[in-house]
């Protein structure tokens, strides 16, 4: 039970404002999360980690010479949003690009992902490794759908060493997905955690019992097994992590007892010294051990054991030293403290000076946001309603608290161009959104924006650009195809039927009316589909006979779009606008 908070709403906030005030030797808090207080050398890349907030010391706790620039730090097991991570990337990079790490889960690849195609845009190279340890998510010829757990650290601190060591972003990169692969984890639980200001755990495990593989915000384990001996803890640990060895695995590995809240120090400890002993029985040499907390989960009851294969270079970088809040190796010589300045000149947006004519456009974008908001608050209800049949009937609610935030962003960019109001629009709707959806409207927005840019006048070639940007956000990210029953089965449909129209020499607005038309009548064609990607995936056949939700909301967008731009007569009267000389 976590009991020391005024307002639970504020617990991640206050929480990491405290955390920075008790080590501001070592932290600094930008927006979005916190990044290293003292220098950092010219040219190094910068490991920018992050995830939700009730992790301690993941993840702001392993920011410091040695181990991660930075971490964006999201609420209470929730991620950051998108523009968080932007900006504290943004604040980390010294020049060398930026290397996002962090557990797999897909709250985090869609907002993490989004800000590293952000950061890539505007010039600074960014790479992704993902921490995928946990044995017990999916099966080992599924590597890349396991979720990270107490892996976290070893990759962290092997990228965070190459880093310090001055390497380039590629070893960097490469040194950290070797990390992840070597790095296996299997975790048990005893007892659920509590949310800040709940009244009830998340979860519980039957008393007497314990749950192996259980993740580290209650997702389901494989199995519950009657509470063990901590020799038959320690055998059951050890045994299915040496099953699950990774190839060429060799006899060196870093051991790493981790505790996930409350299991006192003398138990892990007490545990650690069988896992030892039964590692070491098995030929193998245990190199630098850890064993504490290093990656928690609130006040659960439980802990995981994370093997690390060790292979030359990453023997050496493991042991290389490191200084940060929660995790100290070795000795470094102390760091002198960054410049204020520094910090705050690169959490600040850059205003660029915007004519009369570009803060129209700017306008123009805010009343179509506007048609947007008003589109999804009549279809609140019913696009809530499609997503309950199969889904988890939050598609109502996200995209209105979605667009709402948006329109409200974009409202609050007075006299800015189109990019600026798109990119504000779409980072508002991200970041306030929350599910799916709102991750992929919020960057194909912001991507949209993009392409536009804050210019003065646009021409057919422009809104194509705009149309093939949004389209590429949402396919990037989401890597749904066409077929799998989501808003990219209607989003397809439309950008094609756009290009071609366009192709042929339709103007923008008919251009715009055909592919709404298009989006509609394919977003209805999804409910012969089965889902395979999103939320509804796990219950496929309830959904057989339905429309995909955010297909058809999409539709709904597309048609009341292109319906306020015709009615407006705004792309036909800009034409008529274009300077002579121009083509019209
Ligand atoms: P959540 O699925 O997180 O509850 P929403 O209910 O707001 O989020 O949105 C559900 C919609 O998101 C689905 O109907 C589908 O159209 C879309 N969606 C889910 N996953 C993807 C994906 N990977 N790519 C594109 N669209 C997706
Ligand atoms: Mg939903």
């Amino acid at each position: 039970m976590t009991q020391i908070f005024d307002n639970p709403a504020d617990f991640a906030d206050e929480a990491l404002d405290g955390f920075v005030a008790a080590n501001r030797g070592y932290v600094a808090r930008v927006d979005g999360g916190v990044v290293r207080s003292t220098e950092v050398s010219q040219g190094q890349v910068a490991v920018v980690i992050g995830g939700g907030s009730g992790h301690y010391p993941a993840f702001a706790g392993l920011v410091g010479p040695g181990l991660a620039t930075a971490s964006a730090c999201g609420n209470m097991f929730a991620s950051p949003a998108a523009g968080q991570v932007y900006r504290v990337a943004k604040a980390a990079n010294a020049g060398g690009g930026v290397l996002l790490s962090y557990g797999n889960y897909a709250g985090d690849v869609l907002h993490f992902g989004q800000a590293q195609l952000r950061l890539n845009a505007e010039g600074i190279e960014t790479r992704t490794v993902l921490v995928t340890d946990d044995i017990a998510s999916a099966p080992q010829d599924q590597l890349e759908k396991r979720r990270g757990i107490a892996g976290d650290l070893t990759v962290f601190k092997i990228a965070g060493a190459a880093a310090e060591a001055g390497m380039s972003l590629d070893d960097v990169e490469r040194l950290a997905i070797k990390a992840n692969y070597r790095t296996r984890s299997l975790g048990v639980a005893f007892d659920g955690c509590t949310l800040p200001g709940a009244a009830e755990p998340l979860f519980h495990v039957p008393e007497g019992h314990m749950s192996l593989g259980l993740g580290i915000h209650g997702e389901p384990g494989i199995s519950d097994h009657p509470m063990p001996t901590a020799s038959e803890l320690a055998e059951l640990l050890v045994g299915k992590l040496l099953e699950d060895k990774p190839d060429n695995a060799g006899d060196r590995v870093v051991a790493v007892v981790n505790g996930l809240g409350t299991v006192k120090y003398d138990e892990l400890f007490l545990l650690f010294g069988k896992i030892d002993a039964l590692l070491t029985k098995a030929g193998l040499t245990v190199v630098e051990p850890e064993c504490g907390e290093l990656v928690t989960s609130l006040d659960m009851s439980g802990l995981s054991l994370t093997l690390f294969w060790l292979d030359e270079e990453l023997e050496q970088l493991w042991a290389a030293p490191a200084n940060t809040p929660a995790f100290r190796k070795g000795s470094m010589s102390p760091r002198v403290l960054r410049r204020a300045e520094l910090l705050e000149a690169s959490s600040e947006a850059e205003q660029e000076a915007t004519t009369p004519a570009a803060t129209e456009l700017g306008a123009l974008a805010v009343a179509v946001l506007e048609e947007v908001r008003a589109t999804i608050e009549e279809h609140e209800e019913s696009l809530g309603k499609l997503d309950a049949i199969a889904g988890d009937g939050d598609h109502g609610i996200g995209m209105r608290r979605g667009v709402e935030a948006a329109a409200a962003a974009a409202l609050a960019k007075p006299g800015a161009g189109v990019g600026r109001v798109l990119e504000a629009a779409g980072e508002a709707w991200s970041e306030k959104a929350g599910g799916t959806s709102g991750a992929l409207w919020g960057s194909a927005i912001i991507a949209a924006g993009q392409a536009l840019g804050n210019r003065d006048g646009y021409t057919r070639e422009d809104a194509a650009a705009a149309v093939r940007a949004f389209t590429d956000a949402i396919t990037n990210l989401g890597k749904a195809e066409e077929g799998d029953k989501t808003m990219v089965d209607a989003l397809l449909p439309f950008r094609d039927t756009f290009l071609k129209e366009f192709d042929a020499g339709a103007p923008a607005d008919v251009a715009l009316e055909v592919a709404a038309a298009a989006a509609s009548a394919a977003a209805g064609a999804t409910a012969s589909l089965r889902p395979l990607k999103g939320r509804a995936r796990p219950l496929a056949e309830k959904s057989l006979g339905h429309p995909d939700p955010g297909a058809v909301s999409f539709g709904l967008i597309a048609e009341r779009i292109s319906a306020f731009i015709s009615s407006n007569h705004i792309i036909s009267t800009r034409a008529a606008q274009v300077p002579e000389g121009a083509q019209a």
